[in-house]
């Protein structure tokens, strides 16, 4: 780099979290939650709240903050977790950022920022591809760092792409913009002369969703391994031990391990470190669900005064991972067993929400949740009263939300005829992690008995000051997020794997 000119670096990524169950993303799901381009990502990303994903704000504020720059924002789509993003808009995003590439070159340096968990109807590897197209703009020299979600599959072709890789160590997620700032301090020592080396290990290990918190537990007692790491050894860089999202089922999914590092044998002997220990716990990833009958149990009992609030996660149903945020399993035997005190949220169904909105608050009618049924989205009546209409807007105050905007689309809260159950229904794809989104519908969620949300675990951040762990009942119900990994006809995951399998080995 000339010495005398401001680093010029190239900002772009993509934010899928790819469910290979579920129906392919289109362009309009990046519409409505993030696609933006240019300039307008610098003025968001420096403007406040906004809906760029929280790497952006967080890499914009570091740089800013460590000397002279110059970004060079080309193009970030994000998308709710769904299916493999339809080709032709992943080809649409590819051109769009190779074309930007070409256009600013020559450049300093390249910050990608994608969830690290994409994959194209026809392309099984759309994060290593963008990773490798950015390479072969920019060459061999420049500096090219990514940070991804710790849901991420990661390729060798992506490692051998980017210099460095910084993969999140917070499950909840509330550590975006701090590994965005780790990914700008590494990009700055590049632009001193600094050059890392890099070691990648990937067992066959598919850990369940719900095992991979980081309060407590295996992955929790792992990146506290990664961060003893880093902080004893000044050559490790970064160590990034990410859990990998196994509802992706590619040959790539898989505990991984990526060590930058100062020298090749510090990043090698630290990979070996961590995936020696992730591997000889592996039976520590192994998580129980309590049955549907047993969690209506809890709901009742505390209902009825007898047990403290409780909250129910409907784990296999989280828009989150993909989930359709439909499924009527807890609903339905919430009702029958006339559980008191009854908070639902948020169950997507654009056309309920928006018969609500059309009948207006205090309507009585008969509610049908899924009129047009699907896979796990079965139907579910019952008579009705719409108590509160809204325009499903907020903002974050709690955990991975805080600060964010969110978007439920047209939205309702309906209480279900001679019963304590009130569910939120919303029109977009969204999990309920943020007790935001039901107080936005006048809910007091601290004098309800129990609530029950469409969300795997990133609720816990958001809920916490209401439920602690002990009052937290992870349920098992069918659902395209099911932690049940055998209840899933798998196509393309490496096999044998562990948990699926008892025979996987791994020998290194
Ligand atoms: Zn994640």
């Amino acid at each position: 780099m000339d010495s005398t000119r401001v680093p010029r670096i190239a900002i772009l990524g993509l934010h899928l979290e790819a469910n290979a169950f579920a129906p392919p993303t289109v362009l309009e799901d990046f519409r409505r939650q993030c696609l933006e381009r240019g300039a307008a990502i610098s003025a968001l990303a420096r403007g406040g709240t906004s809906h760029l994903p929280m790497e952006i704000p967080g890499f914009y504020a570091r740089m800013d903050a460590t000397g002279p720059w110059e970004a060079v924002p080309l193009l970030i789509a994000a998308a709710p977790p769904g299916g493999p993003v339809a080709q032709v808009v992943f080809t649409g995003f590819m051109d769009e950022m190779q074309r930007g590439l070409a256009a600013a070159l020559p450049l300093d340096g390249v910050y990608i920022a994608s969830h690290g968990a994409s994959s194209a109807t026809g392309d099984e590897d759309s994060d290593g591809t963008i990773a490798a197209m950015v390479r072969r703009q920019v060459g061999p020299a420049v500096p090219v760092v990514c940070s991804h979600d710790l849901h991420c599959n990661v390729s060798e072709a992506l490692v051998r792409a980017v210099d460095a890789l910084v993969v999140y160590r917070t499950n909840p997620h509330v550590d975006m913009a701090a590994r965005a700032a780790e990914s700008a301090d590494l990009l700055r020592a590049m632009l001193g002369g600094m050059r890392p080396h890099r070691a990648f290990i990937r067992l066959p290990l598919t850990p369940p969703s719900v095992t991979l918190l980081t309060a407590e537990g295996p992955y929790a007692d792992l990146i506290h391994d990664a961060e003893v790491l880093m902080r004893d050894n000044p050559a490790v860089l970064n160590a990034s031990v990410a859990g990998g999202f196994v509802f992706s089922d590619l040959p790539k999914c898989g505990m991984t391990v990526t060590i930058t590092a100062r020298d090749a044998a510090t990043a090698e002997a630290a990979a070996h470190r961590l995936a020696h220990r992730a591997w000889a716990e592996r039976e520590r990833y192994r998580r129980p669900l309590t049955p549907l009958a047993e969690a209506v149990a809890h709901a009742t009992a505390a209902g009825r005064g007898e047990a403290p609030p409780v909250l129910l996660a409907d784990v296999a149903d989280n828009p989150g991972g993909g989930g359709r945020g439909s499924t009527a399993y807890l609903l339905r035997a919430l009702h029958k067993a006339g559980a008191q005190g009854v908070v639902l949220g948020v169950f997507i169904d654009p056309a309920l929400a928006a018969e609500a909105q059309a009948l207006g608050e205090g309507a009585a009618f008969e509610a049908v949740f899924n009129r047009v049924e699907s896979e796990f989205s079965e139907r579910f009546a019952a008579p009705a009263r719409v108590l509160v209409l809204r325009d499903g807007r907020g903002v974050g105050r709690r955990g991975t939300m805080a600060g964010r905007r969110f978007d439920l689309g047209p939205s309702a809260l309906l209480e279900l005829a001679g019963s304590g159950l009130r569910v939120v229904v919303g029109s977009l794809r969204r999990q309920l992690h943020e007790p935001a989104m039901l107080e936005l519908h006048d809910i007091d969620i601290g004098a309800a008995r129990c609530v029950v949300v469409k969300s795997r675990g990133h609720f816990r951040a958001g809920f916490d000051e209401y439920f602690a762990g002990d009052r937290i009942i992870e349920v098992d119900a069918p659902g395209l997020t099911s932690p049940v990994l055998g209840n899933f006809a798998w196509k393309r995951l490496p096999r044998p794997v562990f948990p699926l399998d008892e025979d996987a080995v791994w020998a290194r």
